[in-house]
């Protein structure tokens, strides 16, 4: 087991990859020149490792640059970059761009990516006819994107604009970071270090899902006799499922109510009923997650808990990256 000390140093040294469209702040590379400033992103910085990309930029368009739009002829027919203004087709290009640059990369976490950009945005960009200036006839991912996702399944997308909301800012920083300690405890190759991230991580992965926590913990029983090579690649596909199905309130009450059992026993019952309120009042959605999850941390290290000290859902990224101030119109929202 890894000592409390010893998974802090850990949590303070990892560093997920993330790429990142590089007009969120790193280069006034915008059709029109422009840059946009995010908060968050620039928050970001001291904690992640970025790869910035401008596809259209970086295939040639130019800054100032007439805007692309999407379009397919037909409802069989592929998708194409257009740029109206020159009726230059960018497609070839802009596909080829996007394998090359992705196939470049050797380790990638997570993507975040400008919103309603016909290039980099992950999905809901319109889609037209043709062209010319007529009706939307539908909605597509934009083509950078489209290949990122299709060549990174299980790295975590997110858009900037989905991202203001405090949920799935949550969800995706929690999975940007376990995916990056996952791929920092791929390099040791032991089994034993792979028992203890499981172990160090079932409250968070039980927040999830329990029944993908415990299919994962099935894998490392290696029943079926995988050599260390297949264990740890079957257990990535199961912790890619996980990560996709996020939390809820529920199962975060559920986490809470186990990890609370620890020392329940030796509280007094003024304790215990404020425990159970605070609970209600993160069930109506009136306090965040982190009132609770700091209630059981000071318990854990009043009663001296080990096992609970050592769950990363304590803190599954930097606290620093915590904001609590905006958003609170999204706070329950569902993806
Ligand atoms: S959205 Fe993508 S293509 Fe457009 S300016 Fe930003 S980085 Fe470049």
């Amino acid at each position: 087991m890894t000592d409390k000390k010893e998974m802090n140093m850990d949590n303070n040294k990892i560093r997920p990859v993330v790429c990142v469209s590089r007009c969120l702040g790193f280069d006034h590379c915008r059709w029109n020149g422009d840059t946009i400033n995010d908060s968050f992103v620039n928050l970001l910085k001291d904690y992640v490792d970025f790869i910035t990309v401008c596809p259209e930029t970086d295939i040639g368009l130019g800054i100032p640059r007439n805007p692309v739009r999407l379009t397919r002829g037909g409802s069989e027919g592929e998708v194409r970059m257009i740029q109206p203004a020159t009726e230059e087709d960018c497609t070839i290009r802009m596909r080829e761009f996007s394998h090359r640059e992705l196939d470049k990369i050797d380790r990638i976490d997570g993507f975040l990516l400008k919103n309603a950009s016909p290039s980099c945005g992950i999905n809901n960009i319109k889609l037209y006819a043709s062209a010319e200036k007529g009706s939307m006839i539908g909605k597509t991912s934009g083509m950078f994107a489209a290949v990122a996702q299709e060549k990174y399944p299980h790295a975590a997308f997110e858009d900037e604009g989905r991202l203001h909301n405090f949920v799935l800012r949550e969800n995706w920083l929690i999975n940007i970071f376990t995916i990056a300690r996952f791929r920092e405890l791929n390099k040791a190759s032991k089994i034993s270090v792979l028992y203890d991230f499981h172990a160090r991580h079932k409250y968070l992965f039980m927040s999830n899902s329990h029944n993908k926590m415990q299919a994962m913990g099935h894998i490392l029983a290696n029943h079926d006799k995988m050599n260390l090579t297949e264990i740890f690649q079957e257990y990535e596909k199961g912790l890619m499922e996980l990560l996709a199905l996020h939390t809820s309130i529920p199962r975060r009450i559920n986490v809470l109510m186990h990890m609370f059992g620890y020392f329940s026993k030796e509280l007094n019952p003024e304790e215990r009923q404020y425990f159970l309120n605070i609970l209600e009042e993160y069930r109506r959605g009136s306090m965040p997650f982190i009132v609770p999850i700091e209630l059981i941390r000071n318990w854990a290290l009043r009663f001296n808990t080990e096992y609970i000290l050592n769950q990363i859902i304590l803190e599954p990224y930097p606290k620093e990256l915590l904001l609590l101030s905006d958003s609170g119109s999204g706070r329950n929202i569902k993806r």
